[in-house]
């Protein structure tokens, strides 16, 4: 009984499909393996004058490498954080820090649609006498440029305008942005987070000064990331401390983390133009397939520039919430409205300020793959969506409504 129990256990937990890449991302086997000695044989800190700390010092500066070499950086110009989260924190805060001058409120630029880790610190910096403006977006999802133009002011210090949202996977023209606001000496900052590892970066390209990145959404461990900070340009740190990295971010190296991050991002540079093109290929086919059955379903953003992984969808007439958890029961893991919002069942803030209204944007559901996803699993998925929909809106109260 207790064996028969434990195959069943098993077979489910193989059954479990994963569709929620832009939420996390599971750490690569080889990425793993690379950590393991920086917890016990290489434990030595690297700031240690003795054999142990030196002997990682140059493990720093290869990771810094790595990720400098897929932002088209130097490694100079990469400052590790403890993610995506705090790296916003560090690009605001500290640009605030170092541009503000006696008897003038510093002005920011930024967008409705961006992350938290940008939107609530914006709203914090608001009560430090900081003002901000919020620009609306089109109804595609793309930040409005022309409002962004109309918001500059001589005291604007910094414009920050996400790369790709994590909801729509929808890109915002952030070299357009640059054209804008660099003639006025007006630091840009991109929280490129959920760009990275799924299509190409570059910061000369872009034009930006600072970009926030992270490592658990491109196969990376949890709780490290890094700061692209272009040379010259005026930051200051947030935290008080040692005068690690550079002096930007004080406190002890997380070097498992660093070391895993490194690696990460190496083989993400390596196989990104396949990955994108194989991913994209079933993506295609999981949209095609949600909009033969069950119907009535719209796709977010799908006729301009996206990210090749991202799926976010309209199911009408049903609650995002119901159609994730019920598909949870079949083992299949998706995402209603955006993960740090989830536990909350408030529609997203991203589909209203796309112009949608309450009861649609509650029908939002988004499905993000990765590079463990197959074929197999998007056509096994497109066998349960259509009976899971089919089932909720004949059940479901908001029927009546639409
Ligand atoms: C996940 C995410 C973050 C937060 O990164 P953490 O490393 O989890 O703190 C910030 N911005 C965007 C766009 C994200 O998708």
């Amino acid at each position: 009984m207790r064996k028969l129990r434990k195959v069943i256990a098993v077979q489910q937990a193989k059954r479990r499909i994963y569709l929620d890449h832009n939420a996390t991302t599971p750490v690569r086997p080889e990425v793993v393996e690379a950590m393991l000695p920086y917890f016990d044989e290489r434990f030595g800190n690297a700031s240690s004058l003795h054999g142990f700390g030196q002997e990682n010092r140059g493990v720093l500066d290869t990771a810094r490498g790595h990720v400098a070499a897929l932002l088209g950086a130097d490694a100079e110009e990469i400052v590790f954080t403890s993610g995506g989260t705090e790296s916003d924190n560090l690009a605001i805060r500290g640009t605030i820090k170092a541009r503000r001058r006696p008897g003038v409120a510093p002005h920011v630029v930024t967008c409705v649609i961006e992350h938290p880790a940008v939107l609530a610190t914006c709203e914090s910096i608001e009560k430090e006498g900081v003002e901000v403006s919020y620009i609306p977006c089109t109804s595609d999802g793309v930040v409005r440029l022309d409002l962004l133009e109309r918001a500059i002011r001589p005291e604007t210090v910094l414009v920050s305008i996400m790369l790709a949202n994590n909801e729509t996977g929808v890109m915002q023209p952030i070299q357009e942005v640059s054209r804008l606001v660099k003639p006025h000496g007006i630091t840009l900052h991109t929280d490129a987070v959920q760009a990275i590892g799924k299509v190409p970066i570059d910061v000369n390209t872009l034009g930006v000064d600072l970009l926030s990145i992270s490592a658990h959404k491109l196969y990376g461990p949890k709780g490290i990331g890094a700061l692209y900070v272009r040379r010259g340009t005026p930051l200051e740190p947030v935290y008080t401390g040692g005068g690690h990295e550079y002096g930007l971010r004080p406190g002890t190296e997380n070097i498992p983390g660093i070391v895993g991050f490194g690696e990460s991002c190496r083989i993400s540079k390596e196989r990104l133009e396949e990955e994108m093109e194989r991913i994209s290929a079933l993506r295609a086919m999981l949209e095609e397939g949600i909009l033969k059955d069950p119907g009535d379903i719209t796709v977010n953003g799908s006729g301009i520039a996206r990210l090749p992984n991202t799926s976010n969808i309209i199911v009408s007439r049903v609650e995002g919430e119901a159609v994730t958890l019920n598909l949870s029961m079949f083992g299949f893991a998706v995402s209603s409205g955006s993960a740090c919002s989830s536990g909350k069942s408030e529609p997203s803030h991203v589909l209203l300020a796309m112009g949608l209204s309450p009861t649609d944007a509650q029908g939002g559901i988004r499905i993000s793959l990765g590079i463990d996803t197959t074929e197999e699993e998007i056509r096994s998925f497109l066998e349960v969506f259509p009976k899971v929909v089919g089932r909720l809106r004949e059940l479901s109260p908001l029927k009546e409504h639409s």
